[in-house]
């Protein structure tokens, strides 16, 4: 009987190229339209944000995009990633399922998003970009961007949600040994921080107000510097699919193939990233694996937003974009899973859902935390609490399957590790973790300020 537990590519095996799944998309793009004319954009606007190869990376129709060799060098760090048989969790569950998962938290910064901030560090250097702005929440993306932009020797400006600066120093103290300056926003440094701060000096901030500082910053520096988005962009998603491919080569290796593929979103660059290498081979090769996206209850953009245009941060500076949104100045609850906490969401995500061709859930807060100590007390891992998402629906689909005794093959993504969430895991532990229900009438009144689009 094989009980193998662990499937290791060989580094001869990581992946030599991106999937582009604009390539295979069964529904015709939407155009990217300018925030303030909403007239399709130029890639002489999107030019004074990024720099002109990634532009010409998001708007490609080429099925593969070969990753450059030194991108490929530093993946080497860590990458292949490790795909288990959770055989433990299978044992706990008691179910006939196989239950397998990739496990990116083995990335030195501990997530997926490494991935893309190589890749973007890398292009950014060749095009000739001084610096890089970007904003984060918890810290994850921008300890993955100052670890990338200090093996390509670029400078870089965080602006990290100020709530998060403040209870989170350890992410702040990792960019800050990699090298980035860091900053709480809302600062007073930028027009629209300034602005924030007018009307609430006390501002806790978000991702979308950090998301227009870091804009502006970009945006009036004359060239020097570039703006950079861990998440939500047609490229962002072309980077992290090195997840899917690898997820590919090591189910061939345990000789299965999935009959689910579930992954959190928050923007869609873990989800895409691991589950459009399976789409591909459910819209080329007939197969008919269930692609399931999972978001928190809390912020449900895909199951409860609207398709629509919307802007993709608070100051309507960022493009606009059609996507499953609960409008651009939704606040969301303060849900553990930072990453998680996006008003939109990516547009070719948004687009696989509207047509059917992945499905979609939210699960609640509590549920998630639950799932996460028994992954934990059977598979070893402690997850971030983005992933616990995925982690729950692979339960209870597992859970169904103990009902019918079906042997369903189900895999997810473990994005990454929870050693920076401790608080999270105490409060939880403490029965001091609040559930968050649907938080409908700030949905609705957010809606109403959608752009009026055509
Ligand atoms: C950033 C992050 C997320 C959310 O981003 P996606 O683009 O949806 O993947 C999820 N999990 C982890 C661990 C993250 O760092």
């Amino acid at each position: 009987m094989n009980e193998r537990t662990k499937y290791i590519l060989d580094e001869s095996r990581l992946p030599k190229a991106w999937y582009n799944i604009n390539a295979d998309m069964p529904i015709p793009p939407e155009p990217v339209l300018h925030p303030q004319t909403l007239e399709p954009v130029t890639p002489e606007f999107l030019s004074v944000l990024f720099p002109m190869n990634l532009i010409m990376q998001e708007i490609s129709r080429e099925r593969f995009i070969e990753i450059p060799e030194p991108v490929r060098q530093v993946y080497k760090l860590w990458r292949p990633t490790p795909m288990f048989r959770a055989r433990r969790l299978e044992k706990a569950l008691d179910t006939p399922a196989h239950l397998y998962y990739k496990y990116e938290g083995v990335s030195p910064v501990g997530s997926h998003k490494p991935n893309t901030a190589v890749a973007q560090a890398f292009y950014n250097k060749e095009a000739g970009t001084r610096a890089l702005t970007t904003e984060t929440g918890a810290g994850q993306w921008g300890s993955a961007l100052a670890m990338a932009c200090n093996f390509f020797g670029l400078d870089l400006e965080v602006y990290m949600v100020k709530v998060s600066y403040q209870q989170k120093p350890y992410r702040r103290i990792v960019m800050e040994g990699y090298g980035a300056q860091v900053f709480a926003s809302p600062t007073a440094q930028t027009d629209y921080g300034r602005s924030v701060l007018a009307t609430d000096p006390n501002s806790p901030g978000s991702l979308g107000i950090a998301i227009s500082e870091a804009v502006e910053v970009a945006a009036k520096s004359g060239g020097q510097k570039k703006y950079s988005l861990g998440s939500v962009l047609n490229h962002v998603l072309l980077h992290q699919t090195v997840i899917g491919e690898e997820m590919l080569q090591q189910m061939e290796m345990a000789g299965e193939y999935p009959d689910m593929v579930i992954a959190c979103t928050g923007g869609g660059s873990n989800f895409g990233g691991f589950a459009f290498p399976f789409l591909r081979e459910n819209l080329q090769r007939g197969k008919n694996t269930r692609i399931i996206a999972v978001e928190p209850a809390a912020t449900p953009s895909l199951t409860k937003g609207k398709y629509t245009f919307d802007y993709g941060d608070t100051a309507k500076m960022a493009p606009v974009v059609k996507m499953h949104t609960l409008g651009h100045d939704f606040m969301p609850p303060a849900i553990h899973a930072g990453g998680l906490r996006y008003h939109g969401m990516s547009p070719q995500v948004s687009a696989l859902v509207a047509h059917g061709y992945v499905e979609a859930r939210a699960v609640n807060q509590l549920a998630t935390f639950e799932a996460a100590l028994l992954f934990a007390r059977s598979e070893g891992i402690i997850p971030a609490p983005e992933p616990t998402h995925a982690i729950r629906v692979a339960i209870d689909e597992a859970l169904k399957c103990k009902e019918t005794g079906e042997e369903k093959v189900i895999i997810f993504n473990v994005c990454g590790h929870g050693h920076f969430d401790m608080a999270s895991y105490d409060a939880y532990l403490k029965g001091q973790l609040e559930d968050f229900d649907y938080p409908a009438a700030a949905v609705e009144a957010a809606m109403a300020h959608l752009p009026q689009v055509g």
